[in-house]
């Protein structure tokens, strides 16, 4: 059973990366206005998250690493309608089959934190001959995420790695549209060991100032603001979209689909052509599109480490899009 859910796990975490989507996404879902991220080795040796969300109830704990374990599903409908592409409660459990993980947490009604470790998807004792019983320990309300060792158990994955710092570029790639997404949210992302953050954003910061933080001064001038919205096809959307007198080598998309950090060839291709009439020949556009669509209808059969993301009336929503960034190049003389 155990070697099953292994594999299961492996296919589910391919890279560091994918461990950090999902903490991250939990510990937004927590209502957090602060993460810290902290890396060693590309996230192979350690992947820490600490926020300061709502934390797990001390009672929770022993059952927080087992298969389907959410606090997310009120009922059985809201599977077809969760906004979390079909991946419910494996997270953490997939993470403690491949890792270990250690869990901190503090409620707010809570007098102390409590500490845990997991493995295969169980409470383990800290040391051999320890309980494994969560222990009190001091902490702030929040919860502390701590992946250490990832793919210990699976060699042929570890020996797949072979640069820490490739591991550390799409680490902080995902941080940062996260850091520009989730405004209200302070982040951090840090190597260990290195005093200046790869990534630092306080909570307060607009969302042009995040672009400004994480990507460039440069492109944060150039970007208009954009908003589209259609109620027949159920969705809404704004952001940025860099303006007729920029353009970079590549494309920059960064696009979240119901606040999860997702990928469309579809919507990229499209915008790619929209500003192919409007930028010099290789030249490319910067791009940060928020669309919210009735959960219904996107499709939740999505494989986390496929961000591939499929929807609806794909065509008429992209096209509103498209439109709506055409009408705004327009506007500005060249
Ligand atoms: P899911 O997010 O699909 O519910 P996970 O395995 O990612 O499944 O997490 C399991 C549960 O653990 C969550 O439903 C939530 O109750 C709890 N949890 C995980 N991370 C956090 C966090 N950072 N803060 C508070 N609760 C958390
Ligand atoms: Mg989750």
């Amino acid at each position: 059973q155990d070697v099953v859910n292994k594999i299961a796990a492996g296919e589910i975490i391919v890279a560091p990366v994918h461990a950090l989507k999902e903490l991250i996404e939990n510990a937004v879902d927590a209502g957090s206005t602060s993460l810290e991220i902290l890396i060693k080795e590309g996230g192979l040796k350690l992947l820490q998250i600490t926020d300061n969300g709502h934390g797990i109830n001390r009672d929770d704990l022993p059952i927080l690493c087992e298969r389907f374990t959410t606090s997310k599903l009120k009922a059985f409908e809201d599977l077809t309608s969760i906004g979390t592409y079909g991946f419910r409660g494996e997270a953490l459990a997939s993470i403690s089959h491949i890792a270990h993980l250690t869990v901190t947490t503090r409620t707010k009604e809570s007098s102390c934190a409590y500490k845990a470790h997991y493995a295969d998807g169980k409470l383990v004792p800290a040391k051999p001959g320890q309980t494994a019983e969560p222990k009190p320990t001091a902490g702030r309300q929040g919860t502390q995420i701590t992946v250490e060792d990832l793919f210990y158990n699976v060699p042929t994955r570890r020996r797949a790695f072979r640069s820490a710092s490739e591991e550390y570029a799409k680490i902080l790639d995902l941080v940062g549209r996260y850091a520009v997404h989730c405004s209200g949210v302070a982040f951090t992302c840090k190597k260990h060991g290195d005093s200046t953050a790869g990534i630092s954003v306080p909570a307060n910061a607009t969302t042009l100032d995040r672009i400004r933080q994480v990507h460039s001064t440069a492109v944060a001038n150039e970007l208009i603001a954009f908003q589209a919205a259609n109620d027949r096809w159920g969705f809404k959307s704004q952001g940025y979209v860099s303006n007729a007198n920029y353009s970079i080598k590549r494309t920059t998309l960064l696009l979240f689909i119901n606040h999860r950090s997702v990928e469309s060839s579809a919507i990229k291709k499209a915008i790619e052509q929209t500003y192919a009439q409007f930028l010099p020949k290789g030249g490319h556009p910067f791009i940060y599109l928020s669309l919210e669509i009735d959960p219904q209808r996107v499709d939740v059969n999505v494989h986390p480490t496929k961000r591939e993301v499929n929807f609806l009336n794909e065509d008429e929503i992209i096209e509103i899009i498209c439109d709506e960034i055409r009408s705004n190049l327009g506007k500005v003389d060249t």
